[in-house]
């Protein structure tokens, strides 16, 4: 297989179009035409991830997060980004990111993490595109049963993958909430429409104190507050299916190797 051919999967899934505009997504480094075996899945382009490429052997890294979003000058080995993107082109690996473009796909980004922390049914976006109601940001899903917000945290907690900060919770955890909207990644974009949805938790990450707290107070739904690296890990594994399923014949790993910024709360 060639890149070319993984690409035409991974674009037919998260059309590059559908990208914000301020967005880097797609081939940021490779040549279309090498040849691709083994594609390894994470969600950001950082150092571990890269000596992880290289010790699976890895041709293709696909990342959630882009490398590259601002005007770059340099790629000399003289910051982070460029020794990453050096190691990469050195080690003939190639670089693709899908970041706006999966976070609004069906399935996508919060699709996963939906399922991840246990919603069950039909999943309708949070903010739907005007011209398709079934692809947008966030999720709204509906519990199995009824819980309490206490309960629902737990299951939360335990359905993603463990970070050094875990997760955080704002409401009265005592409060029934069965009706649930997620977004994976900074979602604080989305909490009038969350209030707006009328559901009893939003659940996304990179929360701040002020808005939360407004937020809470004036009686809309509860909120937890995940690790960013955390709500978009699932999707990872969707995503390598998807390329699985696809008849490309290519191996697939999710790197578990934990990336958020946060290594540990106290
Ligand atoms: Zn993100």
């Amino acid at each position: 297989m060639t890149l070319t051919d993984v690409i035409e999967v991974l674009e037919a899934a998260y059309p590059p179009a559908r990208a914000e505009s301020w967005d880097a997504v797609g081939l940021v480094s490779g040549d279309p035409g090498q040849e691709v075996r083994r594609v390894l899945f994470a969600v950001d382009p950082v150092a571990v991830v890269a000596a992880e490429a290289l010790e699976w052997e890895a041709d293709l890294i696909v990342t959630h997060h882009p490398l590259y979003l601002r005007g770059t000058t340099s790629v000399a080995a003289t910051t982070p980004k460029g020794r990453l993107i050096r190691t990469l082109i050195k080690n003939d690996v190639a670089l693709y990111t899908a970041h706006t473009n999966a976070d609004v796909a069906n399935p996508g980004v919060s699709d996963a993490l939906a399922r991840a922390v246990g919603l069950a049914g039909d999943l309708v976006p949070l903010q739907p595109f005007p011209d398709d109601p079934w692809r947008g940001l966030g999720r709204i899903g509906e519990l199995p049963g009824r819980m309490t917000l206490e309960e629902f945290a737990e299951r939360a907690a335990e359905g993603l993958p463990r970070t050094g900060a875990g997760i955080r919770v704002a409401g009265d955890l005592s409060r029934p909430v069965t009706r649930v909207a997620v977004s994976g990644g900074a979602g604080d974009s989305l909490l009038e429409r969350a209030k707006a949805a009328g559901v009893d938790v939003f659940l996304t990450a990179d929360l701040r104190h002020h808005p939360a707290s407004e937020f809470v107070e004036s009686g809309g739904p509860a909120l937890i507050d995940a690790a960013h690296w955390a709500t978009e890990w699932p999707w990872l594994d969707s995503a390598a299916s998807i390329l699985r399923d696809s008849g490309v014949t290519v191996e697939t790993r999710v790197s578990a190797t934990v990336t958020d910024a946060w290594t540990r709360g106290y």
